[in-house]
C-alpha cells in the first residue's frame, strides 16, 4: 500500500538523518522540501500564538497543490479555531479524522479540538445574525436589504403592452352569420387596438419583484465572524454623507 511505503520512506530518511546529524526533532520533519518548510514555519508560528502567520502558510502549501502531509488537516484545524473560523476548523478537522482514524500522531488532540469546537458550532447554529458557516450578514447592496427591487417588466419585455388574446392582435373579430357570410367587427376587449395595457406592470413597463442577488431574502453574509450578538458593529454602520 501507498501509506505503508510513505511510512516506510519516512522512517528511512528519519534514520538517515539521525546519521547524518546525530538528532532526530520531534516534530520536523527531515527536509524533504518546499512542503515541510511550509509545515515547519506554520508549526512555529502556532507555537508562538501567530495564527494569522501559520494561517497564510497552510493557505500557501494548499494552493501550491502539493501534496498535503498526513497532519497537516489537524494543524490547520488548529489554527483555524485560534481565528474563530470554527466551520471551516472542523472541516478540516473531520478531513483529519476520516482520512487517519485512530492512527493519527495527534489523534489526541484532534479528539479534543472536536470537543471545544462543539459549543461554538452550536451558537452558529441558533444565531439568526450570521449564515450558516458563522458569518454575519450584511444588507444587500443591491436591493439595501428590501427583498424586492423594481427592474423591467418580465411579462411585456418592458413594453408596457401586450397583445390582445381575443383578437389575436389584430382588432378585429371575425363572425359567421345565419348565411354563412363571415362577418367582421371591431374587438370589445381591446377597443379594436390589438393591444392591451399590460396586465403585470399597468403599462409602467416595471414591476417589483424578488431582487437577484440575494434571492429575496435581502441580505448577504459578509466575511465578518459574527459574534452572534444584536449590538450594531462599526463595520455594519454606513457612514453619511
Ligand atoms: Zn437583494
Ligand atoms: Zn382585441
Ligand atoms: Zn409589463
Ligand atoms: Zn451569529
Amino acid at each position: 500500500m501507498d501509506k505503508i511505503l510513505k511510512k516506510n520512506t519516512l522512517v528511512v530518511l528519519l534514520v538517515l538523518t539521525a546519521i547524518f546529524t546525530g538528532k532526530v526533532q520531534a516534530q520536523v520533519l527531515p527536509n524533504l522540501g518546499q512542503t515541510d518548510k511550509w509545515m515547519t514555519g506554520a508549526i512555529a508560528a502556532m507555537e508562538r500564538q501567530d495564527f494569522v502567520t501559520a494561517n497564510n502558510i497552510f493557505r500557501n502549501l494548499i494552493d501550491s497543490g502539493l501534496p498535503l502531509p498526513e497532519e497537516m488537516p489537524y494543524f490547520f484545524a488548529e489554527t483555524l479555531y485560534h481565528l474563530d473560523q470554527f466551520d471551516n476548523s472542523a472541516n478540516f478537522l473531520n478531513k483529519y479524522l476520516e482520512l487517519t482514524g485512530f492512527t493519527g500522531e495527534n489523534y489526541d488532540g484532534a479528539k479534543e479540538l472536536k470537543e471545544k469546537l462543539s459549543e461554538p458550532l452550536k451558537s452558529i447554529q441558533m444565531c439568526q445574525l450570521c449564515d450558516r458557516r458563522g458569518y454575519r450578514y450584511k444588507a444587500c447592496f443591491t436591493c439595501d436589504g428590501n427583498k424586492e427591487i423594481e427592474q423591467d417588466c418580465d411579462y411585456c419585455k418592458a413594453k408596457g403592452v401586450v397583445g390582445c388574446s381575443r383578437c389575436g392582435g389584430t382588432g378585429m373579430i371575425t363572425k359567421k352569420n345565419i348565411f354563412n357570410i363571415v362577418e367582421y367587427f371591431e374587438c370589445e376587449r381591446c377597443a379594436a387596438n390589438g393591444r392591451l395595457t399590460c396586465p403585470v406592470c399597468q403599462g409602467t413597463k416595471k414591476e417589483v419583484s424578488a431582487c437577484r442577488t440575494c434571492g429575496g431574502s435581502g441580505r448577504l453574509a459578509s466575511d465578518a465572524i459574527c459574534d452572534h450578538t444584536e449590538e450594531v458593529h462599526d463595520h455594519d454602520v454606513v457612514p453619511e454623507n
